[in-house]
């Protein structure tokens, strides 16, 4: 049985991405922050099922609390096997209005998380020469989003983090992908109202928002055998917007 650990895993493509683990076998490791209940509600219905979830609280923004988080895990002899650093948030400012405290935040939470889960879970899977890592970009990561320069530019970070790490970790078995979804009905669209949600939906090829289920089968799949050769990739999971 595989251990996964999942970040931001309370809501949205997190969750949907455990549940899809937990339902084909997986133990599922269940990080989240803020929103306690909605974890503890989805870890009962899939344990309630027979699977095998844990939650785990941790802000992944603070390099001590990751350590911690890992620390608990090594403590019941948990290594890590796949890695999906999924722990986003997004704020839409103008540039000339972002404050230090806007940028750090945006920096920390939406790519500094992905340095220091890597980090932590990578000795484990060196030694057992496998692993697989899926970070969670953004198409504004490869596009760039107006108003959203310092999300956008955390996610071209993390494309950068997934390329560099991939070359640096091909000889020890592990692979490092990225998936840079589109526009995904989640409650990170909740500021925008219907028009916009519209005009984004106009944007988008397929003329459809994209939903957690579709991420989560794309994360799935790069965690999957059937995905060995691929690394240092980004996967866009977009209705063609790009
Ligand atoms: P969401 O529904 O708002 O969920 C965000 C998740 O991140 C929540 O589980 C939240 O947990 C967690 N999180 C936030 N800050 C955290 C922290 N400091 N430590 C640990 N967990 C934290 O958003 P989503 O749409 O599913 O987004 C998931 C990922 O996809 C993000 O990286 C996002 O940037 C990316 N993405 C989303 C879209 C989209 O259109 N939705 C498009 C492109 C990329 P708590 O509530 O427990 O704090």
């Amino acid at each position: 049985m595989r251990n996964v650990l999942i970040t931001g895993a309370s809501r949205g493509i997190g969750a949907a991405a455990a549940r899809l683990f937990a339902e084909n076998g997986d133990r599922v490791f269940l990080n989240y922050c803020h929103s306690e209940k909605n974890v503890q509600a989805l870890c009962q219905e899939l344990t309630d099922k027979g699977y095998s979830v844990f939650s785990i609280r941790a802000d992944v923004s603070d390099p001590q609390a990751v350590r911690r988080m890992f620390g608990i895990l090594r403590e019941d002899s948990i290594d890590i096997d796949v890695l999906v650093n999924n722990a986003g948030i997004a704020q839409t400012k103008l540039f000339t209005d972002l404050t230090d405290e806007d940028w750090d935040k945006m920096i920390a939470v939406n790519l500094s998380s992905a340095f220091y889960c890597c980090r932590a879970a990578l000795p484990s899977m060196i030694r057992k020469h496998s692993g697989r890592i899926i970070n969670i970009s953004s198409v504004w990561g490869q596009i760039g989003g107006s108003c959203e320069v310092h999300y956008s530019a955390a996610k071209a970070g993390m494309i950068g983090l997934t390329k560099a790490l991939a070359m640096e970790e091909g000889l020890s078995g592990i692979t490092v992908n990225c998936i840079a979804p589109g526009v995904i009905q989640t409650d990170m669209l909740s500021p925008y109202n219907d028009e916009e949600l519209q005009a984004l939906r106009n944007e988008t090829p397929t003329g459809t928002l994209g939903t957690p289920s579709d991420v989560a089968h794309a994360i799935y799949f790069l965690a999957s055998p059937a995905s060995s050769f691929i690394t240092g990739q980004v996967l866009g999971v977009n209705g063609g917007l790009c």
